[in-house]
């Protein structure tokens, strides 16, 4: 506990909430305290990542107990890999099950990029990451199409959603990722319908944002129970 303290104090990690999981004193952590297999720590060794930034330490701790968690952190602090490493150590992949983990992206240009750091650290094993693009929003058959990690705006998602039927009912992650941004650009109502279509009572939701306005506050309380409060730095640098 002292120990777990005295991390968090040297990395400008502040949490609130019950029983917070120990901090990650390194990635090997995730195999020694954790279930990870070796792709993950091999790709993580080979896109240069030595050691996990602040927000990952704790932030993929909490979200590896099972913990809903609502973090913020600088833009530029890694807060991509902070929810997509838990995701892909938690979830069955090549699965034929539906979509099982979505993140949700302002805008465009993140969606597609979030998509593409998620490929690289799915590397060597068989996950379905998809980005909803235009087309796929449009014209997919989502009953049939193999999809692990959805990656999406909010209209995109919102149009599958209730216009293709995209079925959300078994998402066991679902991620907001620059909470922030989502609000100033006025998704509320698109978060609230992904949030409803996200049904299984067992998903466990995160919100990640690099600043702490008090509508994501608000938005935080609404949407998660017992959340784990990371932030790192100040609340709003
Ligand atoms: P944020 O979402 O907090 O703005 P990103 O997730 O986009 O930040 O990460 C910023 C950059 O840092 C990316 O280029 C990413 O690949 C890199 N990065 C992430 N985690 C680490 C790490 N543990 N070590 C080194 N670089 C990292
Ligand atoms: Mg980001």
């Amino acid at each position: 506990i002292e120990r777990d303290a005295l991390l968090r104090k040297k990395h400008g990690i502040h949490i609130s909430g019950l029983n917070v999981p120990s901090p990650l004193q390194n990635f090997a952590e995730l195999s020694s305290r954790y279930i990870c297999k070796s792709y993950l720590l091999r790709n993580l060794a080979e896109l240069g990542f030595k050691e996990p930034t602040p927000i990952q330490r704790q932030a993929i701790t909490v979200l590896l107990s099972g913990r809903e968690c609502f973090a913020c952190a600088p833009t530029g602090s890694g807060k991509t890999l902070a929810f997509l490493c838990p995701i892909l150590m938690k979830l069955k992949h090549g699965s034929k099950d539906g979509v099982r983990a979505v993140v949700l992206c302002p805008t465009r240009e993140l969606a597609a990029q979030t998509s593409r750091e998620c490929k690289k650290l799915a590397k060597g094993k068989k996950f379905y990451i998809k980005l909803m693009t235009k087309e796929l929003s449009r014209s997919a058959d989502f009953d049939k199409m193999p999809c692990d990690i959805l990656v999406s705006t909010p209209l995109r998602l919102q149009y599958a959603i209730r216009k293709r039927k995209l079925d959300l009912s078994r998402v066991e992650y679902l991620v907001l990722d620059e909470s922030d941004k989502l609000f100033e650009l006025g998704f509320v109502k698109q978060i609230d319908s992904v949030v409803k279509a996200c049904s299984n009572p067992l998903v466990v939701r995160s919100l990640f944002s690099a600043t702490l306005p008090d509508s994501v506050e608000e938005l935080a309380r609404t949407i998660m129970h017992d959340a784990v409060r990371v932030i790192v730095g100040r609340k709003n640098s």
